[in-house]
């Protein structure tokens, strides 16, 4: 299989400007390195009604293409049981029983990191498995071996991050996002992942999974996001963040696109043009502020 990368935007609403960015960013990084691009929609949880068709206009509109069939998460379940179902002959997954609530409220395990899963259903007795099993639907976690991990990221460089029982599928029996990113990712030839840095917490979770399974960790580039005046995380309520909110204010999908690349160090202009210019090296490590309509109107 020819190596690919990819976006997997999760359909829980409109993209907006900082999404955009991710996406575009993604598509240069697959691009420049002669890899393909695959879209992969991340609806196991979050999907709202007509929200992809929407995501997948706005893509196109400020040029980022893809190859081949988009993919859907909801379609590949018996991938994830699959496995899920590997792990668990391995002995390396277990039951859990527990309740938020419960988790918060246990004590935690001596050393481990905080937020992590304490282990209350790591070991338990056949008859408090049993027991526990005629209460409430279980969830599966992983029977993790190490407290953390390390990755390599071409921003970041060597990140170490904490790694947890944590789970693979639910109670309600929706495949966790952790494992079905490792699978779908292997599946789809994906050796490289760019994605907003939001998720770097996450990785070495992913990347110490993808050893359990046997799959080639790929390249990580977990690029900076986009924040609001007052530094938080862009969100809709953040005023004009969308390409339809913006193109009711006049301003149009190419020249978001613009604002997006020359946010980036880039040229404005199509992303083919944008291409010969993008140096890892030389991208802004730090969030972009989105000042909204100021900065359009300005200039
Ligand atoms: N679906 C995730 C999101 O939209 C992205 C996951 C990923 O890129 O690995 O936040």
């Amino acid at each position: 299989m020819t190596s690919a990368g990819r976006f997997a935007p999760s359909p829980s609403g409109e993209l907006h400007v900082g999404n955009l960015r991710t996406a575009i960013l993604a598509w240069l990084f697959a691009r420049s390195t002669r890899r393909r691009f695959l879209l992969r929609v991340e609806d196991l949880d979050r999907a709202r009604a007509g929200a992809e068709a929407v995501q997948l206009r706005d893509l196109a509109a400020v040029g980022v293409t893809w190859d081949g069939d988009v993919v859907r998460q909801t379609d590949r379940a018996a991938l994830y049981a699959e496995a899920i179902d590997r792990l668990g002959q391995a002995g390396l997954t277990y039951e859990c029983f527990c309740t938020r609530r419960e988790i918060q409220e246990a004590p935690s395990a001596p050393h481990a990191p905080l937020g992590a899963y304490p282990g209350t259903c790591r070991d338990l007795e056949p008859a408090e498995l049993e027991y526990k099993r005629s209460t409430r639907p279980a969830a599966i976690r992983l029977r993790a071996d190490v407290r953390e991990y390390t990755v390599q990221d071409v921003l970041h460089g060597a990140y170490t991050g904490a790694v947890d029982d944590f789970v693979l599928r639910r109670n309600d029996g929706v495949t966790a996002y952790n494992l079905a990113v490792v699978v779908d990712d292997a599946a789809q030839g994906i050796d490289q992942v760019v994605r907003g840095d939001d998720l770097l917490p996450s990785t070495p979770r992913q990347a110490y999974l993808a050893s359990l399974l046997d799959i080639p960790v790929p390249e990580y580039v977990h690029v900076p996001l986009v924040v609001n005046r007052d530094g938080v995380r862009l969100a809709k309520r953040d005023g004009a963040v969308t390409l339809a909110d913006l193109a009711q204010a006049g301003v149009a999908a190419h020249e978001v696109r613009d604002l997006l690349l020359e946010s980036l160090g880039l040229p404005a202009g199509t992303l083919d043009r944008a291409l010969p210019a993008l140096d890892p090296a030389r991208l802004p490590r730090k969030p972009w502020v989105w000042t909204g309509m100021d900065r359009l109107s300005a200039g």
